[in-house]
C-alpha cells in the first residue's frame, strides 16, 4: 500500500438506477414518460449563447420568481439547487450537525445513509411497521433531526398533513425535513401548507418526476427565512453559482406552466390505476399507490427472478437486493402502451 492511500477519503457512493445505452422500456428510475411543457422548449430555442459567457445569477432569481409565484411563497423562502438531491445534500451540511442521531425510515431513500456517512453524521433507522407505513411515535424522541419522504419511496405510501404536524409538535427543538419528490402524484396536500406553523420545517421538491425534466437537474426547498437563508450560506461557500443559466430559465418556463403540470400527473395518474388493477389480476401484492411508481411483490415468484427476466426483454424495473424489501420489484408508471408490454411480459413470464 502507498503511504498516501490512507489520505484518500473512502465512501460507499449512491447506486442510482441504471440508465442503459439503448433504447429499452425504462421504468427502473421514476422519470416521466411524458415531454416538460412546451413552454421549456421555447425557452431553449430562445436561449443566446452569447450569454453564456456571463457567471449567472447567483440567486437563480428568475428561476426563485416563478416558483414563487406559482406556489405563494415569499422569494427569501425559497432555495434552488442542481437537482432536489443538491438541495438535500446542502440540507444535511447545514442542519444535521452535533452527536444525536438523526432518524429516518429503514426503508427510504438510499442516498440519506450516503449522506449521513459522508458528513459524518449520527443516523438511525427507524423500522416502518409491517404494513410499510412509518410509525410517528417512533419519531417522539430525542434525536439529532428527522428527514423522510412524503410519499415515501420506495413505497408510494403518503402520510396526511395531520401525521406531519404531530412529527414536528414533537420535534420543535431540530429541523424535520420532509423531501416531496413524489407529492404531485398525491392526493395529500403538500406540508407546505404548514410552513406558516413551523420555522423548523424545510420542504423539498423536484423537476425530475411530475414535471418531466430529470435530464435538467432542477430541486428546490421551501422554508423558513432563517433556515433559506443558513442554507444559502453553505451554498455560497461551497460553489456560490447556483445553478447554470439554461436550467434557470428552462425552469422559470415549467414553473409558469401549472396547467401542464396538472395535465401530465392526471395522465400518469390514470396509467397508474390501471396499473394496478391489473398488477393485482396477475397476482401482485402492494401499498396503495401515492406516487409515479407502484411497489409489488408477487404471490408466488421471486421479485428478482421476475426482474431478471423482465431485463432479458429490455424491459427496466427497479429491484432492491436488501432486507426486507428483497422480494419488491419498484415498476415506474410509464405510458398506456409501455405498461400494456409490461403486462404481456409478465403473463409470459408468469405462467
Ligand atoms: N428524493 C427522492 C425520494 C427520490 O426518489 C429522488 C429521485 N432519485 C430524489 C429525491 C432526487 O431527485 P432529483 O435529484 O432528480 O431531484
Amino acid at each position: 500500500m502507498k503511504a498516501w492511500e490512507d489520505k484518500i477519503r473512502r465512501v460507499v457512493p449512491y447506486t442510482p438506477g441504471e440508465q442503459p445505452k439503448r433504447p429499452v422500456i425504462k421504468l427502473n428510475t421514476n422519470e416521466c414518460p411524458y415531454p416538460p411543457s412546451p413552454s421549456v422548449e421555447q425557452a431553449m430555442r430562445a436561449l443566446d449563447a452569447d450569454t453564456l459567457r456571463l457567471y449567472p445569477d447567483t440567486e437563480a432569481l428568475p428561476l426563485v420568481k416563478a416558483l414563487s409565484a406559482a406556489y405563494g411563497v415569499e422569494e427569501d423562502q425559497i432555495f434552488v439547487g442542481v437537482g432536489s438531491d443538491d438541495v438535500l445534500a446542502m440540507a444535511f451540511m447545514t442542519f444535521f450537525q452535533g452527536e444525536k442521531p438523526i432518524l429516518f425510515p429503514d426503508i427510504t431513500y438510499s442516498f440519506y445513509d450516503v449522506w449521513a456517512e459522508l458528513f459524518r453524521i449520527p443516523y438511525e433507522k427507524v423500522p416502518l411497521d409491517g404494513t410499510f407505513h412509518i410509525g410517528k411515535e417512533d419519531y417522539y424522541r430525542e434525536n439529532g433531526g428527522v428527514i423522510f419522504p412524503n410519499p415515501n419511496a420506495p413505497t408510494a405510501i403518503a402520510e396526511d398533513l395531520d401525521f406531519i404536524r404531530d412529527i414536528l409538535r414533537h420535534n420543535q427543538d431540530v429541523i424535520v425535513i420532509v423531501d416531496e419528490a413524489y407529492i404531485d402524484f398525491s392526493e395529500k396536500p403538500s406540508a407546505k401548507e404548514l410552513l406558516d406553523e413551523f420555522e423548523n420545517l424545510l420542504v423539498v421538491q423536484t423537476f425530475s418526476k411530475s414535471r418531466a425534466m430529470a435530464g435538467m437537474r432542477i430541486g428546490y426547498a421551501f422554508g423558513s427565512r432563517e433556515l433559506i437563508k443558513a442554507m444559502k450560506d453553505i451554498k455560497y461557500s461551497f460553489n456560490s453559482y447556483t445553478m447554470n443559466l439554461p436550467s434557470q430559465m428552462a425552469g422559470a418556463a415549467a414553473a409558469a406552466d401549472q396547467d401542464y403540470l396538472k395535465h401530465t400527473v392526471q395522465k400518469v395518474v390514470a396509467t397508474r390505476e390501471r396499473t394496478q388493477k391489473r398488477l393485482a389480476e396477475l397476482g401482485f401484492s402492494f401499498p396503495k399507490s401515492e406516487a409515479n411508481f407502484v411497489f409489488a411483490s408477487h404471490k408466488t415468484k421471486p421479485a428478482r427472478e421476475i426482474y431478471e427476466a423482465l431485463k432479458k426483454k429490455d424491459i427496466y424495473v427497479r429491484y432492491f437486493d436488501k432486507p426486507r424489501i428483497y422480494n419488491y420489484l419498484r415498476i415506474t408508471i410509464g405510458t398506456d402502451a409501455q405498461m400494456d408490454q409490461l403486462f404481456d411480459a409478465l403473463e409470459k413470464i408468469l405462467r
